[in-house]
Formats: structure tokens, C-alpha cells, sequence
């Protein structure tokens, strides 16, 4: 039988099937102050600044949280 750590089962499996939840993006508000930290951070690069506001790719995003740990006025937050 294949174990699965435990909050990896919580954040990315479905708890009745284990099948493996759609990922939410997360999202960059305007408290932004462009410090760029997220970027730095992100595993996937989806991260990227665009005309001097830093957006987030939805379709690279795995929802890891990388970027709201980082972040020093809580833009970075989960859709
Ligand atoms: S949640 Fe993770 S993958 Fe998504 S943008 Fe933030 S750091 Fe990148
Ligand atoms: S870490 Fe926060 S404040 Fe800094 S660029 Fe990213 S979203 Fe903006």
C-alpha cells in the first residue's frame, strides 16, 4: 500500500477518492509593494513582473503557498 504524507494528502487530494484536487491559483492584490520577494520564491515560476506590477500565472501556479509565506503585506493570497 502506497503511504502518503498527511498534509501532503490535505492539500492536494481529495479526501473521499485521493484523486489529486484541481490546483487554485493564488493571486497578487494591491497591497503589493513590488519588493519582488515572491518571485525569488516561487518553485514554478509563475511569478513575473509585467509593467511593474508582479502578477501571478494561473496556469503555472500549484497553489503551494510559497509566495504568501514570503510575503511582507499579505498580497499574496489564495484565490
Ligand atoms: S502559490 Fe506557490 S506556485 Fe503559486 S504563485 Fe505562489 S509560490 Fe508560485
Ligand atoms: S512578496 Fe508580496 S509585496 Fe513583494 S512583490 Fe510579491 S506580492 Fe508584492
Amino acid at each position: 500500500m502506497r503511504r502518503i504524507c498527511y498534509a501532503y494528502r490535505r492539500k492536494y487530494l481529495n479526501s473521499q477518492t485521493n484523486e489529486r484536487k484541481a490546483a487554485m491559483a493564488y493571486v497578487i492584490t494591491d497591497d503589493c509593494i513590488q519588493c519582488g520577494a515572491c518571485e525569488a520564491e516561487c518553485p514554478e515560476g509563475a511569478i513575473s513582473e509585467v509593467d511593474g506590477l508582479y502578477v501571478i500565472d494561473a496556469s503555472k501556479c500549484q497553489d503551494c503557498g510559497a509566495c504568501a509565506d514570503v510575503c511582507p503585506t499579505g498580497a499574496a493570497q489564495p484565490a
